[in-house]
């Protein structure tokens, strides 16, 4: 049985912001991922010569204590301003917003900045979560068991719920309603890349605020991806619905017909990548659950914050304040 103060599900943005808190509190944070790689949703996925931020596109920093977080990765080398903003499909040029700012060869940059110095274990799905004479006890796919005090879960909802089946853990009626009532929109992303050069313009996007297309981007513009023409194109929560079940090629004409006018060159491969749970559509929650037990269990992630990267690592940072703040013991 591995020990620590605080285990965390999930090596997010929410999970690493909240264990780089705790752990420059000098708590012992444990983060349980069940992918190869950090950042979930803040995802890059490398082909053999493209390279394609999948996921999330870029972040925005707006409040205080996140353009703080930012201010760091961009010294760190972690993270880059893209851009002041997106032209829509008319072609109307944006007006200069506030930055954009993206992670540096790709997304998944300023997770793996941040989970520098961090016990992350990789490749660790968390099937259960028990409590076993007051404390957390949680079961890996392969059988390891990790034990502590407190417990944050950072993944969509209904993946933290389900850890928590047949657990005693007393969680109040209408607390877990609000739980429930969580809801996520799906989106299904082609990665396309292309002979030659996109259609795409300047700075390397289109947003869309209608139609069957909510992104288009072109990694190679963005900077990403340096030696093929690598398009990332999410169909609208709408057409993703409509899609989801379909084949992967049924999915992916479908997709390529709605953003043909935007590739500009014929496509040598293609891939569809389904993202279940890709940004909350509905929650009654604007802070992290916290229920102080013995033993604690806390909720955070985007659905706790705002829909989008800052919301969810400002939720990392106040759940780990309101875990360091907790007890005599973390
Ligand atoms: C297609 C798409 C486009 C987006 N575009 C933008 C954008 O342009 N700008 C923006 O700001 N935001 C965007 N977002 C939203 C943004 O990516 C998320 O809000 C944010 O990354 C969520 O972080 P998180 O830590 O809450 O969750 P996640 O990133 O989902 O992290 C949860 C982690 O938990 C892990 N996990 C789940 N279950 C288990 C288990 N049982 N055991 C162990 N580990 C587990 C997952 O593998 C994952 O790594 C986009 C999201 C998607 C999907």
């Amino acid at each position: 049985m591995i020990r620590a103060d605080c285990l965390i599900v999930g090596a997010g943005i929410s999970g690493l912001t909240a264990a780089q808190t705790l752990t420059e509190r000098g708590k012992r944070c444990l983060i349980l991922e069940k992918s190869r790689g950090v950042g979930g949703r803040m995802a890059t996925r490398r082909t053999a010569d493209a390279v394609f931020d999948h996921g999330a596109q870029f972040f925005t920093a707006r409040s205080q204590p996140f353009q703080q977080m930012a201010s760091r990765w961009l010294q760190q080398g972690a993270a880059r301003e893209w851009s002041r903003g997106f032209p829509d499909p008319e072609g109307s040029s944006p007006e200069e917003g506030h930055p954009r700012y993206c992670g540096v060869g790709g997304m998944t940059a300023v997770p793996k900045a941040l989970a520098v110095g961090l016990d992350v274990r990789r490749n660790t799905k968390i099937v259960a979560a028990r409590i076993d004479e007051g404390e957390w006890v949680l079961t890996s796919e392969t059988g390891e068991r990790f034990a502590g005090a407190h417990l944050l879960l950072t993944a969509p909802v209904p993946q933290s719920l389900t850890l928590l089946e047949g657990c005693a853990y007393p969680i109040p009626a209408e607390r877990l309603d609000a739980l429930r009532s969580v809801r996520y929109d799906s989106c299904l992303a082609a990665l396309l890349t292309l002979e030659g050069a996109s259609g795409i313009p300047e700075p390397g996007a289109v947003s869309f605020r209608e139609g069957p297309i909510a992104w288009i981007a072109d990694n190679h513009q963005k900077g990403i991806s340096p030696l093929a023409t690598a398009v990332t194109v999410h169909a609208s929560p709408e057409l993703s619905l409509a899609l989801w079940s379909a084949p992967e090629e049924v999915a992916l004409r479908e997709i390529r017909a709605a953003s043909d006018r935007w590739l500009g060159s014929a496509v040598r491969e293609a891939v569809l990548h389904r993202w279940r749970y890709s940004k909350p559509a509905f929650s009654p929650f604007d802070a992290p659950l916290h229920l102080a037990g013995p033993p604690s269990l806390t909720f955070a992630g985007d659905a706790f914050g705002a829909p989008r990267v800052e919301g969810a690592a400002l939720s990392g940072l106040i759940a780990a304040q309101l875990l360091s703040g907790y007890g005599q013991d973390v």
